[in-house]
């Protein structure tokens, strides 16, 4: 059956870690996939390559599910300090090779619209959660976005020098005064002669 075909463009393990079977997250690890093949490498097992996603922010959007299908086909991970997460509210993204080469993916406008005007779409703004949404819709929408060329998805840069370097943290930690958790010595503040933790110390940035 088409639909279980349709069904089968991203691994299980990766359906299963995001939660639901969506459009953005096929964008996501093709983009992945297209910007690990024009680069020339492999799925990153450690900290060599770094991912920088471009649509950010806080605030809830369906589309940000492409920075899981990122995650998953690059091996750039959160977990791995190598996902950073630029605020520019767009679907697209770099991946780089510190001190080497870079390509930047964007998904295509005319994708954009064909993704808000299919059924899926629809279902989503009558306020379905993704995992609700008839099969038949997600197959429909999942088989739109796999069954395109890399080109017909997506338009590429490529950058031949990349100046980013990570930063290394230093190890040093030191329990807070306060409540007597470790905290990296990089992240506490010094209040009265004490180290305290920022949530111990009143930081503003602290939730
Ligand atoms: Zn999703
Ligand atoms: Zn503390």
């Amino acid at each position: 059956m088409d639909d279980q075909k349709d069904q089968k463009v991203v691994p299980d393990w990766l359906v299963e870690f995001h939660g639901h079977l969506c459009p953005f997250l096929v964008v996501g690890w093709r983009m992945g996939q297209e910007a690990l093949s024009r680069l020339g490498v492999e799925r990153e097992r450690d900290q060599g390559l770094f991912l920088f996603t471009e649509l950010g922010g806080e605030a809830l959007r369906a589309q940000s599910c492409f920075e899981g299908g990122l995650q998953a086909a690059t091996g750039c991970t959160a977990g791995k300090g190598t996902l950073r997460r630029l605020d520019f509210g767009k679907v697209a993204a770099v991946l780089a090779q510190p001190g080497a080469v870079a390509v930047r993916i964007a998904l295509r406008p005319e994708v954009c619209d064909e993704l808000a005007q299919a059924d899926y779409a629809a279902e989503r703004r009558q306020g379905k959660q993704a995992s609700a949404v008839s099969r038949a819709a997600i197959a429909d929408t999942v088989g739109r976005v796999a069954r395109k060329s890399a080109e017909e998805l997506f338009s590429f840069e490529r950058f031949s020098v990349v100046h980013f370097t990570p930063e290394v943290a230093n190890p040093a930690r030191i329990r807070c005064a306060s409540c007597g958790e470790y905290v990296f010595e990089h992240d506490a503040v010094t209040r009265g002669g004490h180290v305290l933790c920022r949530p111990c110390a009143g930081h503003p940035a602290a939730v």
